[in-house]
């Protein structure tokens, strides 16, 4: 058994029994992790409503034999409750966290997906995340994890994507028109749609007309479902609250 301590965020939780909770932290120091909290659904003074989703904590830990760890206490650094005044920040929420429990992996650590995972849930809290801060988010995101979608050039033949692109997640993201016959399971992109994930990419802030983010959330939820092997279920609840 080794106690430490460890900066992280609630990533979700799982009731176990009538008393315990399993916690999933995103650690800075060990990546994601799973963490046995004795007591935090009957004791409201060891956790007092720490393990949120979302938290951002200081975790005191117990390594034990299998792959759980003990969670003994938290020390909360920010809680981000304004996310919870306003239905669109929770759902966006919601995403990012399952987005990033879903791309972070047990025991790797991920210094740039904790960071900006951190700064996103300030900007929800601080009400400074439009609907298109988290299609920049999910790039960081993907960037930072070795997902990187391709958008501009061509994923297969690094020329221009012209004006008949194709989005094929399997070949990495955008093909040209003379590249379409490599890719049968591609899908048409527009070229107006590729060209603003290009440039959110590469670091532009402009926020994004309705349609054009309607469009590149459909590429983008393809792109996640492919490599993640599902599609994400708060994908469903943003559609169902009506926000992006
Ligand atoms: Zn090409």
């Amino acid at each position: 058994m080794e106690r430490f301590a460890d900066e992280a965020l609630v990533l979700g939780t799982v009731d176990f029994g009538d008393a315990d909770r399993i916690v999933t932290l995103f650690t800075r120091g060990h990546g994601r992790l799973s963490a046995f909290a004795a007591g935090a659904r009957k004791s409201k003074k060891r956790f007092a409503g720490a393990l949120e989703a979302g938290t951002h904590l200081t975790a005191r830990l117990v390594t034990t034999h299998g792959d759980t760890c003990r969670l003994d206490g938290v020390d909360v650094i920010r809680s981000f409750h304004h996310v919870r005044d306003d239905l669109a920040h929770i759902a966006r929420a919601l995403y990012c966290l399952e987005l990033c429990r879903e791309l972070s992996r047990d025991n790797q650590p991920n210094d740039a997906l904790f960071d900006a995972l951190v700064h996103y849930l300030g900007l929800l809290d601080d009400k400074k995340a439009g609907p298109t801060s988290l299609i920049k988010f999910e790039l960081d995101a993907l960037q930072y994890t070795g997902f990187m979608p391709h958008f501009s050039p061509c994923a297969l033949c690094g020329q221009p994507t012209g004006d008949r692109p194709r989005f094929d997640p399997e070949h990495g993201g955008v093909v040209c028109a003379a590249c379409a016959p490599r890719v049968p399971r591609g899908v048409a992109a527009r070229p107006e749609v590729v060209d603003a994930l290009a440039r959110l990419q590469a670091g532009e802030r402009k926020p994004l007309p309705p349609e054009l983010r309607a469009r590149s959330r459909e590429l983008l939820n393809l792109f996640i479902a492919h490599h993640l092997g599902r599609k994400l279920k708060s994908v469903e609840f943003m559609e169902q609250v009506g926000t992006d």
